[in-house]
């Protein structure tokens, strides 16, 4: 070995260690901490679902495929597996709770361990340091990803007691669905304790600053697609971003896309991917706050895999995006409206976007006589088997999940961690404790 190649070795040795170090010994030992961290969850986002994205955002009339926002955030994956008892599917709750608190528990335990005790989150912590704390999602408030990051429940069915325990969890925003859980009673204890409650939209502007109970559906927010407006979710996120930063002491704030799992429990394509869509657009308003406040880290992950989605089905060879981006409406609220008129059949034709075949319009009109459900469910088989898009079960599945960041100690999540990482990650990054 020459010298200039013996040098070369010993530089890049010295170069290497610190980063050998930073990567497997000390990860907790965090680069620069952030004031503010933002927490985003897609609700059963595995990486197909990112990738059939990118697909139908695509712009057909150029040759190159046009980046996501989660093609540029991508930093590592993520491993979702719960406690040894509950196998190697995860749920929301003991993913969530995974998520919040950095500890693996059993499906369905909301931020309790594995003997249904209750353990300290991200957000606990926070809130012990000054710092303030919000939740803006698309499902009830009381759904199981936002539970674990403010409540503790031995069962995430418990909606009415995790409601009711926001009461002590004192954060100083709430925005999303679950009307219907909060009983006017229960409203009034909010507002003793300070909170201002909302219940519209056109509310948003009224609310300048002070801690926010924000309801805006009786359970979770309507679907995307069928409101042709993908800003709910962003407005929410904004709102949030508004108040909470206006603490000096910074701030933690969790964005769940919670309807993405929910539209593929329904192995429901075309309303899952305008769930994305509103899940990407709340992920760029807070890029561009991150980009403005370089003291703000922001980490997006899923918490699981749901429905199984691949992206091309039956052998083919394809994926028909231009199909799915015309379709005007959920094939639920689609069949509600075909089951009310004579003319269904130009109802059909024309929110579908294409033209249905004789074969097809018999197929549903047989499945018409059964019923609204048995429609809907001939609906998504017509749309599936014209995008040529599959599933392989109704709930969850185990495959790794993606992870994406931006700002200070970003670099942390590189590579591939567990769930429970994130948490540690992100809690290590938490100005020191008094
Ligand atoms: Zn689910």
């Amino acid at each position: 070995m020459n010298l200039s190649k013996t040098l070369t070795w010993a530089v890049s040795a010295l170069v290497m260690l610190p980063l050998v170090a930073s990567a497997n010994v000390n990860i907790h030992e965090a680069p620069s901490r952030p004031k503010n961290m933002i927490i985003m969850v897609g609700d059963g986002m595995g990486p197909a679902y990112t990738s059939a994205y990118r697909y139908y955002q695509n712009n057909p009339d150029t040759e190159e495929i046009e980046q996501t926002v989660f093609d540029r955030l991508l930093v590592g994956m993520a491993s979702t597996y719960p406690a040894r008892q509950s196998g190697y599917v995860t749920d929301s709750a003991a993913s969530a709770t995974a998520l919040a608190t950095g500890v693996k528990t059993y499906n369905g335990a909301i931020s309790v361990d594995i003997n249904k005790r209750p353990l300290t989150s991200i957000m606990q912590m926070a809130k012990q340091r000054g710092m303030a704390i919000g939740v803006a999602v698309t499902s009830q408030v009381n759904h199981a990803t936002p539970a674990a990051y403010l409540a503790h429940n031995e069962s995430r069915r418990n909606y009415e007691e995790i409601a009711k325990s926001y009461l002590t969890a004192d954060a100083d925003v709430i925005l999303g669905g679950g009307q219907k859980y909060f009983s006017e009673a229960l409203l009034e204890q909010f507002k003793a304790k300070g909170y201002q409650h909302i219940d519209d939209f056109s509310q948003l502007d009224s609310i300048t600053k002070g801690k926010t109970l924000g309801l805006f559906a009786d359970v979770q927010l309507p679907w995307v697609i069928d409101q042709q407006d993908s800003t709910q979710l962003s407005l929410l996120t904004q709102k949030a971003l508004d108040l909470l930063s206006q603490n000096e002491q910074g701030f933690v704030l969790l964005v769940e896309g919670s309807l993405i799992d929910w539209a593929g429990h329904n192995n429901d394509i075309a309303t899952a991917m305008g769930e994305m869509h509103g899940f990407a657009n709340a992920i760029e308003v807070v890029e561009q706050f991150v980009r403005a406040n370089p003291d703000t880290l922001m980490v997006v992950t899923a918490d699981h895999n749901t429905g199984g989605l691949s992206i091309g089905a039956n052998g083919e060879y394809a994926w028909d995006t231009s199909l799915l981006q015309g379709i005007k409406a959920s094939p639920a609220a689609l069949a509600e409206q075909a089951i009310a008129v004579d003319d269904w059949q130009a109802l059909v034709n024309q929110t579908l976007g294409f033209d249905v075949t004789t074969e097809e319009l018999q197929r549903l009109s047989n499945a018409r006589m059964q019923g609204k459900s048995a429609l809907e469910t001939s609906l998504k088989q017509l749309i599936d088997s014209r995008s040529f898009t599959g599933w392989t079960t109704s709930g969850h599945t185990g495959g790794d999940v993606q992870v994406f960041a931006a700002g200070p100690a970003a670099d942390l999540f590189k590579g591939n961690q567990d769930n429970t990482d994130i948490a540690e990650k992100m809690m290590s990054l938490l100005p020191r404790s008094q």
